[in-house]
């Protein structure tokens, strides 16, 4: 059951309008039915009410674990919990209602058949210097429950003057002589759960005395605070984006990201998960701790999977946080030096790794035409051009072999920015965006593949913000060529007739999957063709766990655990090949079955389709294994500093 204040605060924080407007809303799970029974129905009819569509309460029933989406109209909220003899339920709503002017927002669920515990929000601003006072309302949501026959909900370390109540005084007795048996030092959840009647020592007992005094005057004290903090409150520190100040008092605390997130995983630190880092960003705001390297580098720790942003209970956009990020901490001289070793590379060379550029165009080969100017460019980027060859080299020739005339930029063609705008390097990401938007401009270029979804998700995120701030017309359609290829399969232009007999599985690159929600496309190319048998691993398409590669600019402990986990998973299909539609994905991967020495081959996606089309793909296992030494060697002591000046 929520409150009309709830579903109205629902509606604006999420911008759905399926919820009534002015009503109560109640959700029935009935098990094993196909639809609301008759009787129900009526029931709901005679007390004046509307059964809404299946689809809205199939929807409702996805969102239930995430109440706590209201603190983005907060940033803060007070939280109320009690349980209420359903008979006086709406006695206790509309007291409550009466009370706080309509403000608190409820969520009721029902336990046993004469019960309900009712969760109460509040909306308000902790960054008031009067949210304290103000937070005594949740005392008065509790007291209204009790003088009503209900009861709080729990003890905790601020309600154990409730455990007899709650317990009764024979069970509390039995508990209090059992835990004097089990932890006669009192090492176990010190303070929790007994008055100060029974546990003598409790490191709790001052604020046993705070809670009475609160208790004492909570109504009144909780409406001035209140009323003082409507007009919101500030921060001591006010030099952070607006939107990540507001998000760092948002973020709920709840930690449903801690246990999605690839850097925690492979390092499970507070500091590493998105939890930590708001905690961080929230004392920092406070006036608490100094944004220092200590700090800096956990804030650079994240491969921008946005495995987090899907489970945020708060909605948060943790990932574009983290990246609005980057240039804040380039101004203040705070540099990741693996990031700027590359930033250097780019510059010089146009190039990842620092080589000649002209080593970019050696898989061209030589049977196929690249034209000067035509409407489709391919891209294929620094990673695939240098490491996975057999990626291009494959592409251009399915392209051939479809008919489709291309432009290459050839050694004319550099990085795509990804790792400037990684790096907070966004003057030289900007030059960067406007010389290749003029090359792609010069070559009559209306639509753009790329085969890396790195490069995919900078042209597509990137590009058209930054050309907009230049005064520039950004009208190029941006595809990866699996999306592209799912296309010509359509039409009938890839004639995939040769059988290839494997067990693949396919991983999700995070820019192609979570970033640009592409996850059929490669599967039904892959199941079209002839001998291919497809399985899914564990955890696939929204849910696909990240490579970690990225984290090669943080830490090899985490690249390694996160390798090391998804290659295990995909043994655990019984598959004999993984296959992906990333170079970097490919690369680690194929790496991590190596040392491994996994019975599992690492292929690209359009190795497959070239074998289908009874042709042979170039193997890159030496090139990959060379240049992942490479990449170790340089990038093993990156590390965050704060430059001078
Ligand atoms: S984007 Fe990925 S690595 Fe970064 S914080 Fe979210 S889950 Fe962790
Ligand atoms: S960032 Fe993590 S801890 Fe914060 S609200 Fe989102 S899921 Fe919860």
């Amino acid at each position: 059951m929520t409150t009309p204040k709830f579903n109205q605060l629902k509606s604006e924080v999420t911008g759905e309008e399926t919820l009534p407007k002015n009503a109560f809303l109640l959700m029935v799970v009935l098990s094993g039915e196909k639809s609301a029974p008759e009787k129900l129905v009526s029931l709901v009819e005679a007390g004046g009410g509307t059964s809404l569509p299946k689809e809205v309460g199939e929807h409702e029933w996805s969102e239930r674990f995430y109440p706590m989406r209201l603190k983005r109209k907060g940033p803060s909220l007070i939280p109320a919990e009690a349980i209420v003899p359903i008979k006086n339920a709406s006695k206790f709503l509309n007291s409550i209602e009466k009370q706080y002017d309509g403000r608190f927002a409820f969520e009721g669920t029902m336990v046993g058949k004469d019960h309900i515990t009712m969760l109460g929000f509040l909306l308000t601003d902790e960054r008031s210097k009067v949210f304290p006072l103000a937070y005594t309302a949740s005392l008065a949501v509790m007291d209204t429950a009790q003088k009503l026959g209900g009861q709080y909900f729990t003890t905790g370390m601020y309600f154990t003057d409730q455990a007899e109540r709650l317990f009764g005084a024979q069970r509390l007795r039995e508990l209090w002589d059992y835990k004097q048996t089990v932890d006669p030092k009192g090492i176990l959840n010190p303070g929790k759960v007994f008055p100060t009647s029974l546990d003598k020592k409790t490191p709790t007992k001052l604020l046993q005395s705070s809670m009475r005094a609160a208790k004492l005057g909570k109504s009144v004290l909780s409406k001035i605070g209140l009323s003082m903090a409507a007009g919101g409150g500030s921060t001591k520190r006010k030099d952070l984006p607006q939107d990540i100040s507001e998000e760092s008092f948002i973020c709920v605390q709840c930690g449903y990201c801690r246990s999605k997130c690839t850097v925690f995983n492979g390092s499970p630190w507070e500091s590493n998960s998105p939890r930590g880092k708001y905690y961080l960003l929230h004392e920092y705001l406070k006036g608490n701790i100094e944004f220092d390297t200590a700090m800096a580098d956990r804030m650079f720790a994240c491969t921008t999977c946005k495995n987090c942003d899907q489970v945020c209970q708060a909605n948060i956009p943790i990932v574009d946080n983290r990246l609005t990020l980057r240039p804040v901490m380039k101004k203040r001289g705070l540099e990741n030096t693996g990031l700027d070793f590359v930033r250097k590379n780019v510059l010089e060379h146009g190039n990842f790794w620092g080589l000649p550029n002209e080593n970019r165009t050696k898989w061209l080969p030589a049977d196929v035409t690249v034209k000067e100017k035509a409407k489709v460019a391919y891209w294929p980027g620094c990673w695939a051009s240098l490491v996975t060859s057999n990626m291009p080299n494959n592409l251009v020739r399915i392209l051939a072999k479809a008919g489709i005339d291309f432009t290459y930029l050839g050694e004319k063609e550099t990085c795509c920015g990804l790792y400037l705008a990684a790096g907070g390097y966004y003057d030289d990401l900007s030059k960067l965006v406007k010389k290749n938007f003029n090359e792609f401009k010069r070559r009559g270029v209306e639509t753009l593949l790329l085969s890396c979804p790195g490069c995919f998700a900078t042209f597509h995120e990137f590009y058209p913000l930054l050309t907009k701030q230049m005064g520039l017309k950004w009208d190029i359609e941006v595809k990866h060529i699996t999306v592209y290829l799912h296309q010509l399969l359509k039409e009938g232009k890839l004639p995939l007739d040769t059988r290839v007999p494997v067990t693949v599985t396919y991983h999700d690159s995070c820019h192609l999957g979570r970033w640009a929600g592409i996850y059929d496309e490669p599967r039904e190319l892959l199941q079209a063709i002839p001998g291919v048998e497809l399985r899914e691993m564990a955890h696939s398409k929204e849910n696909g766990l990240c490579c970690g590669l990225v984290c090669a600019f943080n830490s090899f402990e985490i690249v390694g655990a996160a390798g090391v986990r998804r290659v295990s998973e995909a043994l655990e299909t019984g598959a004999d090949t993984l296959v992906t539609a990333c170079a970097g994905c490919n690369s680690q991967f194929a790496a991590t079955a190596a040392m491994m020495k996994a019975n599992l081959k690492v292929k690209d996606l359009t190795d497959l389709l070239v074998e289908g089309m009874g042709l042979e793909a170039i193997d890159p296992s030496e090139n990959i294994s060379q240049f992942m030494s490479a990449a170790v060697e340089a990038l093993k002591d990156s590390k965050t500093i704060q430059k001078a000046g």
